[in-house]
């Protein structure tokens, strides 16, 4: 075999889906994507595509989280786990988020539940920041981990700013367990430098494509940085992950950094949740 064919060998590679909404993938997608060497997929609550029209409609979502979809990721041989919130994009009634808040303590005991996410901004609006704020004290008092949603196109920046701002004025949130995720490239130093992990987002159309992750990486280090595809309803990529894989190979990085990226560090992040290491 020549190098470069030795090069490019991707079945040994494994890795984890740190942030996929899996209950809007049809069940092929986690047949491929246990083809393609994933072990885990987490699955953030997210925005169906349409507002709920009650906290009763969270509650159902939440069982499916927790109850359903491992069952549906078991039968590919996948490990399931789920974030629990209500999503930025739904925040703006902040007394339905306050029912739905409510609901989650209920959860958080569930074998698969890692903490709470994904939580954050979508319009920097005045209610957004105060359902933000009620979930980072909900973060706080049962001591979970905590997974950040951060707002696209030209709100990111600003948005970004104020997300770290409510999280760092909170003593008892420890920034290493905290993921900031959907960084590009003018917030990630932003996230590393105040001690947060970051999440890097693949999408086919927007945010960062394989091109730019993997160019991300080789700027910033690969120290507290993980790669999603956050597939979910709209367009994208349940492979994402595994392709920016492939981009890493094809530019010489060595198997061993491959798999820091794609599989250790998201092990290591999610691990600080004990029921990660014990499931
Ligand atoms: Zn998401």
């Amino acid at each position: 075999m020549n190098p470069d064919a030795r090069h490019l060998h991707t079945h040994s590679m494994r890795y984890i889906e740190p942030h996929a909404h899996m209950v809007s993938r049809v069940t092929d997608d986690y047949e491929r994507m246990a083809l393609a060497g994933c072990e885990v997929v987490c699955e953030p609550a997210f925005w169906a595509g349409f507002d709920r029209s009650s906290a009763a409609g969270f509650y159902d979502y939440f069982c499916q989280l927790t109850e359903h979809e491992p069952k549906r990721a078991a039968r590919f041989g996948l490990k399931h786990f789920s974030w629990l919130c209500i999503n930025p994009k739904e925040a703006e009634d902040v007394k339905l988020a306050a029912e739905v808040i409510a609901l989650i303590p209920e959860f958080l005991d569930r074998p698969n539940v890692l903490g709470i996410g994904e939580i954050g901004l979508n319009k920097n609006s005045r209610n957004e920041l105060k359902v933000l704020e009620m979930h980072v004290e909900l973060a706080a008092q049962h001591n979970q981990l905590v997974l950040v949603h951060t707002p696209h196109l030209e709100d990111k920046l600003k948005g970004t700013r104020l997300i770290l701002e409510v999280l760092k004025s909170d003593k008892r949130i420890h920034p290493e367990r905290v993921i900031i995720d959907h960084v590009e490239e003018h917030t990630v130093g932003l996230v590393l430098d105040a001690g947060f992990w970051a999440g890097m987002t693949l999408y086919p159309e927007t945010k960062c494509s394989p091109a730019r992750a993997v160019d991300i990486l080789e700027t910033h280090g690969q120290k507290q940085i993980w790669l999603n595809s956050a597939c979910d309803w709209g367009v994208s990529d349940p492979l994402a992950v595994p392709k920016t894989a492939l981009e890493m190979k094809k530019r010489g990085h060595q198997a061993a950094a491959i798999d820091k990226v794609i599989y250790q560090n998201p092990q290591r992040f999610l691990g600080q949740c004990p029921k990660f290491k014990n499931r």
